[in-house]
């Protein structure tokens, strides 16, 4: 059974300067609001700086790991020196590390096949648009209208019982989201691991999401990390919570003084 987890903000993180933190985090939902158009989120001045003014104290390592994938999640960010990772972790760029996973290139043509047959069975639905990520693809319907919600995921469900039901893929479901993937043994957890074993012993991870695909890896951190969700709720394995995304800063204001002290 999950702790109910705490507030963050209650907590005193002083112990955390003993130790120097590798800050994990995902992107949609907890470094930028969720908007209904992803291609609209961009993060704001104020992160690209505190993320810039943690990486220049060279007390701590930054990594940013997303559903999107890597090309569109490093240029979104755009700062040197950060891991960046896409596709929930299945490709990694950072300081000495260039990473995608060695079984995901024989199942991207079945991907983008079932994009193809999604694609065009789903065009004429209001609302719903094919976000592709190259490894991967996500359906996005937070702007359709219920009965479109309703249509699209049942296309989505009908063309891989019919046409792929011989091909073993990934459906990881999000935020009024629904995603194709690679059907491999990996997540944001392990890819927290492989990021954390190119660097030296001693750092704290410190991970903070908003989505299913971020319990991975609060489950994969909970005995070495300190793990945060935002948004509170009873069904997490993360330790700690923020109330809402907006708080991210609050995130940051309190790490950069505890760094800095
Ligand atoms: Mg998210």
């Amino acid at each position: 059974m999950n702790l109910a987890p705490k507030y963050f903000f209650k907590e005193d993180l002083d112990w955390i300067k003993e130790k120097r933190p590798f800050l994990f985090f995902d992107f949609d939902g907890t470094l930028v609001p969720i908007q209904n158009d992803p291609s609209s989120c961009w993060p704001d001045k104020k992160i690209k700086a505190y993320l810039k003014k943690i990486l220049s104290s060279k007390l701590a390592h930054i990594a940013i790991l997303s559903g999107r994938s890597l090309k569109d999640i490093k240029k979104r960010i755009n700062i040197k020196g950060i891991y960046y990772s896409g596709n929930h972790g299945l490709e990694i760029i950072g300081p000495d590390l260039i990473f995608i996973h060695p079984e995901v290139k024989p199942a991207v043509k079945f991907i983008k096949r079932a994009k193809q047959v999604i694609s065009r069975n789903i065009s004429h639905i209001p609302g719903v648009l094919l976000e592709d990520k190259h490894l991967s693809f996500t359906m996005h319907f937070r702007m359709a209208d219920k009965e479109g919600k309703k249509l699209a995921k049942s296309i989505f469900k009908h063309v891989l019982s019919r046409e792929f039901y011989n091909i073993p893929f990934k459906v990881l479901k999000g935020k009024e989201v629904i995603e194709l993937a690679p059907f491999i043994d990996w997540d944001k957890g392990r890819a927290v691991h492989l990021i954390l074993k190119n660097v030296p012993e001693g750092y704290m991870p410190i991970y903070i999401g908003d989505d299913l695909t971020d319990e991975t890896a609060f489950s994969a951190l909970n005995n070495q990390g300190l793990t945060i969700r935002i948004g509170r709720s009873k069904k997490t394995s993360a330790r700690y919570y923020l109330k809402n995304q907006h708080e991210i800063y609050d995130f940051f204001k309190k790490i950069c003084a505890i760094i800095e002290k």
